[in-house]
């Protein structure tokens, strides 16, 4: 007797041949897909406890975000429109918050996710240029809490605050019975971060934690000499900490850094930088030739600023993944938004719709997105051997009928929340939209109240009315 059947659906495997099986089903036992075929071959030869019917739904692999922020979840719509946010954001993470808001916004985050379709998300810890908690372990030890509790998989990234080279830091304690501000240099952020990344080193534990800066790096050009030779050294301890995790580095990226970047021996295979806007002939030829990999967020501000070259990245055999950049101050972890989002962008810039064909944006969103976290071999497609993150998509909807042209109906037409069932790690976590793992109503009423808290404490009223022009100008500020 195994675990769980999925009986029946329209099986997209995202698989090396990209097999779409017709009436099929799939095979899991102990978290791990134990095989994939039509439904007349595995129910002749399993016996399952659990039975899901994918009848008139389609069965993927779960999607992958490659990239958000912790904090934004509790943290979005507020300043909204772009001027302060910055400051806003690093005021509050950094000195305005007590521990349960970390917990609290990664069950709202991971909820959020998992209702999308969303099986496994990378995320910093913190979010703006750079307001990472890793002044203490603490509250990377409560994001994750957070994320087992509702059962998504979890990649973490934290690392030292702010942008090369790194200087010392204020952090305020509210948690004990006055509050404690301290000061952290480069060294305690780092020690936070080594502690957290070898705590968080199996990937049997469904959560994990990597090195990750903010700006993988300054433009060493624009450096006097005494920082340049502080960077190095920052670099090479950065360099250090993900080869002995062995799961690399995860940093924002774009044009005019990539060229220091490769000199602080900052990329290559292990490495996956966000958002790649502005960048160069020169710049792509150094991604294909490291092997970087690129986490492209459609949706994220600094896309609108520079666009990422996905296709000629693509030409170039460089591995693009698609990421939310959640949810803060403007987005969501619709992860079918970004990869319809994804086709706008280059389709309007290239004047041309056969830019980003569907099945390509689903990889992105799937096996690529594995392979971009170093993953690939263990999750990204349903595949006998692979860990079992699996959506159940319902396709019996006037939105997505006639129920044909699976692939690219599902990047065309489907949201989030046409996903129904979620399997990680071989459990069930969400089934027919009810979350299995967690009181969601509790959840949310939590995270209610710690945000009520948070914007009374930081005195954020004042970024969230309605601004100049909100209802009748062209642009507004
Ligand atoms: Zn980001």
């Amino acid at each position: 007797m195994i675990d769980i059947v999925i009986e029946g659906g329209t099986i997209v495997t995202m698989d090396d041949q990209r097999k779409i099986i017709q009436n099929g089903s799939i095979a899991i036992e102990k978290g791990t897909i134990l095989d994939v075929g039509t439904r007349n071959e595995i129910s002749a030869k399993y016996n399952a406890k659990q039975v899901l019917d994918a009848n008139k739904h389609a069965v993927l692999p779960g999607l992958i975000d490659t990239h958000g922020h912790s904090g934004h979840s509790m943290m979005k719509t507020i300043a909204e429109t772009g001027s302060g946010w910055g400051p806003m954001i690093e005021e509050v993470y950094l000195r305005g918050v007590k521990e349960e808001f970390w917990y609290i916004d990664s069950v709202l985050a991971s909820l959020e996710r998992i209702r999308f379709g969303v099986t496994t998300g990378a995320t910093f810890l913190g979010g703006g240029r750079g307001a990472y908690r890793t002044d203490n372990p603490k509250f990377a030890e409560l994001h994750m809490d957070g994320a087992k509790e509702v059962g998504i998989r979890e990649i973490l990234g934290l690392g030292p605050v702010g942008r090369a080279p790194y200087t010392p830091r204020e952090f305020r304690d509210l948690d004990g019975e006055k509050e404690i501000t301290r000061t952290v240099d480069f060294d305690g952020m780092m020690d936070t971060s080594r502690k957290i990344i070898e705590k968080y080193g199996d990937f049997n534990d469904i959560v994990t934690a990597r090195m990750t800066v903010s700006s993988i790096s300054p433009n060493l050009d624009s450096l006097s000499v005494e920082d340049q030779a502080l960077v190095r050294k920052q670099a090479k301890e950065i360099r250090e900490l993900a080869d002995e995790s062995g799961r690399g580095i995860m940093a924002h990226g774009g044009g005019g850094v990539i060229k220091s970047a490769k000199e602080l021996d900052l990329l290559g295979p292990d490495v996956m930088l966000v958002h790649c806007g502005g960048l160069t002939k020169e710049d792509i030829n150094i991604f294909a030739e490291t092997g970087t990999h690129v986490s492209h967020c459609p949706r994220a501000r600094a896309i609108m600023r520079r666009r990422c070259p996905v296709p000629e990245l693509l030409d170039a055999g460089v591995n693009v993944a698609l990421g939310t950049d959640g949810t803060a101050p403007d987005r969501t972890f619709d992860t079918f938004s970004d990869m319809r989002t994804a086709q706008t962008i280059q389709r309007h810039f290239f004047h041309d719709s056969s830019y980003m064909p569907p099945g390509k944006v689903l990889g992105m969103a799937t096996i690529d997105a594995a392979n971009a976290l170093g993953i690939g071999n263990e999750i990204g497609s349903l595949e006998a051997g692979k860990r079992a993150d699996v959506i159940l998509l319902n396709l019996n909807k006037p939105h997505l009928t006639p129920r044909f042209m699976i692939p690219q109906r599902i990047v065309y037409e489907a949201y989030g929340h046409d996903v129904e069932t979620s399997i990680i790690d071989g459990k069930i976590v969400m089934e027919n939209r009810v979350i299995k793992t967690i009181n969601e109503e509790k959840a949310l009423d939590h995270a209610q109240r710690v945000a009520d808290e948070v914007v009374e404490f930081n005195n954020l009223e004042k970024y969230m009315g309605i601004p100049e022009g909100f209802w009748r100008n062209s642009k507004y500020d």
